[in-house]
């Protein structure tokens, strides 16, 4: 049985320390690292300060793969180099590929190579750099100390960019370990403690598994996988899931709610377009994520106030004031509007009370009215969400093209039933 290698990341920045910056590096590395099941056993934040480096490096545990992100630039407070130089008794040194590359560059840009350039140009003695395709700080990787070490560039984008070839060159070293066999569903429209009462009786049936559960986004995802290398998933154990979860799973694989809709609207030669109310551009926001989505996504249109649902969509006024901004008839016109102004295959509407303010008795905050038209028919639908404002734009962009993927592969009505649901 292959030992997984335990890996610890190190976050180096200020930024990261006093809430102006999340760390967001490290859980991408973390699920960067499960893909080569390597266990990350700790996530350390450090400030820019040598002292404070070296003392997260101290802590790590010999054989560890450690990697730092943050404090590569070119600048006074980017030490992250010089003091795993120093760490590792490997002094700086130009390394002659990542000079050129800069040198180069520079000329290609009319820059002067000057002191900040020449500096991304130093590694520690013996390390290799990794050339950056967005930037100008290379990744690092080297041995010292029995550890591992990779030293990659803070600013998310250039990480990302730089992680194929510190993927490569882990797997070069034998740095894999093995993935445990395991079973995703990722689900919309299931709260968590629903989504554990959906799988409760397989999980009874299973109890040698892992289970495990997470919010996302779109919904809920969950995951069942062996304990050890050496056991199999149960045969037939995915099926099963999914016909637990029914046709809230909208993906077996790691793909988002809004990448499957891209992908099954443009294998269905079809388009969409959305009129939005309380997700203020969510929901077009999220149809135009993916490279790609002009093929299937005509645009949307924005209307917040009352006026501009009329205005731009036609919404009756008198529907308005009859029924209200927040209704199943609203949501309706909306949709019917919007497919007959943009002219598509389809069109998805969201109107809502976001909250906090705004509820009442008959429709308190987190109430949502989803509508969809189509060559089929007008949809609409009705659900409860929670408390939480940005919770509850988040999940109607969620609901509205869950509701989307299943009338592209059904052609039904996706809001049978959905009348009174409520979902927190
Ligand atoms: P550069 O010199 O290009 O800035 P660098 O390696 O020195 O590269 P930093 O200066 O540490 O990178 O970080 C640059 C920016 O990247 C930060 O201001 C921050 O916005 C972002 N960043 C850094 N570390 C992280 C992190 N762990 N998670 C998310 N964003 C980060």
């Amino acid at each position: 049985m292959v030992t997984p290698r335990r890996a610890w990341l190190v976050a180096v920045g200020d930024e990261l320390l006093n809430g102006r910056t999340v760390d967001t590096n490290s859980g991408f590395m973390q699920r960067c690292l499960a893909d080569h099941g390597l266990h990350t056993d700790a996530v350390l934040v450090v400030p820019d300060r040598a002292e404070r480096i070296m003392s997260a490096l101290e802590g790590t545990p010999a054989g560890a793969l450690v990697i730092l992100t943050g404090g590569l630039g070119p600048t006074r407070d980017d030490l992250t180099a010089a003091t795993v130089a120093t760490w590792s008794d490997r002094p700086l040194t130009e390394n002659a590929i990542v000079a050129d590359h800069l040198r180069a560059l520079c000329e290609r840009n009319n820059f002067p190579y000057r002191e900040n350039m020449i500096k991304q140009g130093l590694l520690p003695n013996g390390f290799e750099a990794l050339i950056n395709p967005l930037g100008t700080a290379p990744a690092m990787v080297g041995e010292a100390h029995g550890r591992t070490l990779v030293l990659l560039p803070g600013v998310p984008q250039e990480m990302r960019a730089l992680w194929p070839q510190v993927s490569a060159w882990l797997s070069d070293r034998g740095l894999q370990g093995q993935r445990l066999p395991s079973v995703l569903m990722r689900t919309a429209r299931f709260s968590e403690p629903g989504l554990a009462k959906a799988t409760e009786s397989l999980r009874e049936n299973h109890p040698g598994l892992d289970w495990s559960w997470w919010l996302t986004r779109w919904g809920v995802d969950v995951q069942a996988s062996v304990a050890d290398t050496d056991a199999d998933l149960p045969e037939g154990l995915a099926d099963r899931l999914a016909a637990e979860l029914g046709d809230r799973v909208y993906a077996r694989d790691l793909r988002g709610l809004n990448e499957v809709v891209q992908a099954d609207l443009i294998a269905a030669d079809r388009t969409v377009a959305v009129a939005e109310s309380c997700t203020g551009g969510m929901l077009g926001a999220a149809l135009t994520e993916m490279p790609g989505s002009s093929a299937c996504f005509l645009g949307g249109a924005l209307t917040y106030a009352d006026d501009i649902k009329s205005v731009a969509l036609g919404v009756s006024p008198e529907t308005l004031s009859v029924h209200g901004a927040v209704s199943l008839e609203t949501a309706r016109e909306m949709a019917a509007g919007c497919r007959e102004r943009f002219g598509g295959d389809y069109a998805l509407s969201i109107t809502g009370v976001a909250g906090p303010d705004g509820g009442t008795v008959d429709k308190p905050v987190g109430t949502i009215c989803l509508g969809l038209a189509s060559a089929q028919g007008v949809y609409a639908g009705r659900y409860r969400l929670g408390p939480h404002r940005y919770r509850n734009r988040e999940l109607s962009v969620s609901f509205a093209l869950d509701a989307l993927r299943r009338h592209v592969a059904h052609g039904v009505d996706p809001f049978a039933g959905a009348e009174g649901e409520v979902r927190r």
